[in-house]
């Protein structure tokens, strides 16, 4: 059977179905007892994964439609195509994930997020979903439904989004300038100042020594002049050490379009290493600070295993399941080197340090807790809304099972 983007996980569905019109796709719902919808296979996890049957919409006809500060997008368009025809139309998202390769109904479905004190996760610019739902009927669910907040981050559970409507703004242009070894002092002593430096600032370490490795700042007006007395980098850098710069969006402050540098990654290049795993946790911004500091005494163990770390923010929002929800949040990823083994080991001691500062996280990652009902305010409700829209559990899967979401 087919696998994930990074190789860790081969998903161990029976079939994968491509129908090529939504009649076909309603007609297979219907007739299949347990099915779920694949996106573009970028998640870690195994939340999309089934020992039934795989259903990707990449065939499905739809085209991208601009209307006013409007745009629908069939389910399996990547963000990087969706940048490209907003774009010539003048319009763009505020925000994007570091890889522009993701579909949309992929990364709205498990709360994906890039950075910014005021850039909600991806799923915040949704405006109604169309849903193929249990008994193979095609819903519109928009904003004002009162059950809407459960619809959108809702990894799959409750039916195949067709397409995707999502609220735009004026297409915009951003410098992006990377500040190499910032020291971790300054870091703490002036975070809120730091993260407030652009529209999206991403802090990159391996945790260990004195200074961060990188920081990345996207700004719509003139970058710092320097942050906390370091001057910006005059090559461009890869945040992987090794990885060529190639891939990564232009730097150096020079200004151009929006989609040519939210992303860190570019949409004809490998993003990231691409032999690695992944996971990410999600914290109460007031927590952040003591979670750095327990993560910097993990840095012996961390460092070997680890590619590179990324931290960001991300404004609260209302989404039941979103990692950001009732809370400003900070992030904290890890790109680990493909070590399975390690990382496993490892995983436990890392959640020891966060999980007691209400961390939650990312569904699309690797993680190792099962204790997560507790960390989301609405988890009754979305059980309740899932077995009302799904009574005979037709979009349950071992992932959803195992957390307790069925
Ligand atoms: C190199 C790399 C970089 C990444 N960077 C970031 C980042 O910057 N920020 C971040 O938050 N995450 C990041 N991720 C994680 C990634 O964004 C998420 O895992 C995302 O969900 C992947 O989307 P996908 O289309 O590949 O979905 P899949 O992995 O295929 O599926 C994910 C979930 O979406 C559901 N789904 C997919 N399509 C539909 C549909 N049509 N209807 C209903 N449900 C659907 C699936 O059932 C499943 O539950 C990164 C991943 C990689 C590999």
């Amino acid at each position: 059977m087919e696998r994930n983007w990074a190789g860790n996980l081969t998903y161990r569905a029976t079939r994968l179905e491509t129908p090529t019109s939504i009649d076909e796709l309603r007609q297979l719902v219907a007739e299949t007892p347990r099915i779920r919808a694949l996106g573009s296979r970028h998640s870690f996890s195994d939340v999309a994964d089934t020992p039934a049957v795989l259903v990707s919409l990449a065939e499905l006809p739809g085209t991208v439609t601009v209307d006013g500060d409007r745009v629908t997008v069939p389910a399996a368009t990547s963000y990087g195509d969706l940048a490209a025809t907003l774009h010539t139309h003048g319009r763009a998202l505020p925000n994007l994930a570091s890889l522009p390769h993701i579909s949309v109904a992929g990364g709205v479905a498990t709360g994906t997020h890039g950075s910014g004190d005021r850039n909600g996760c991806l799923a915040t610019s949704v405006a109604a979903l169309d849903v193929v739902g249990a008994d193979g009927r095609l819903t519109r669910i928009s904003r004002d439904d009162p059950e809407f907040a459960g619809s959108v981050v809702a990894l799959g559970a409750l039916g195949v989004v067709v397409s995707v409507v999502l609220d735009t703004v004026p297409a915009f242009d951003l410098r992006q300038t990377v500040y190499p070894r910032v020291p971790w002092r300054a870091v703490l002593a002036g975070f809120d100042e730091l993260m407030a430096a652009g529209h999206s600032v991403s802090l990159f370490t391996d945790w260990a020594g004195e200074n961060l490795r990188q920081i990345w700042v996207k700004s719509t007006g003139e970058p710092p002049a320097d942050l906390f007395g370091v001057a910006p980098a005059t090559t461009a850098l890869h945040m992987i050490p090794g990885e060529s710069t190639d891939a990564v969006t232009a730097q150096l402050g020079v200004p151009g379009p929006w989609l040519d540098r939210l992303p860190h990654f570019r949409l004809d290049h490998k993003p990231s290493s691409g032999d690695e795993l992944q996971s990410e946790y999600l914290l109460p911004r007031d927590r952040a600070p003591e979670a750095l500091r327990r993560l910097r005494a993990l840095a012996g163990r961390i460092a070997p295993v680890l590619h590179v770390t990324e931290i960001r923010s991300v404004a609260a929002d209302d989404l039941w399941l979103s990692g950001a929800h009732g809370r400003e949040t900070i992030a904290v990823h890890f790109t680990w080197r493909n070590l399975p083994a390690q990382v496993a080991a490892l995983l436990p001691a890392v959640e020891a340090a966060l999980l007691t500062l209400d961390a939650r996280p990312h569904w699309g990652k690797v993680f190792a807790t099962g204790d997560l009902a507790g960390r989301y305010p609405r988890w009754s409700e979305f059980r309740a809304l899932r077995r009302d829209r799904d009574p005979d559990g037709r979009f349950t899967n071992p992932f959803l099972t195992r957390l307790g979401l069925v």
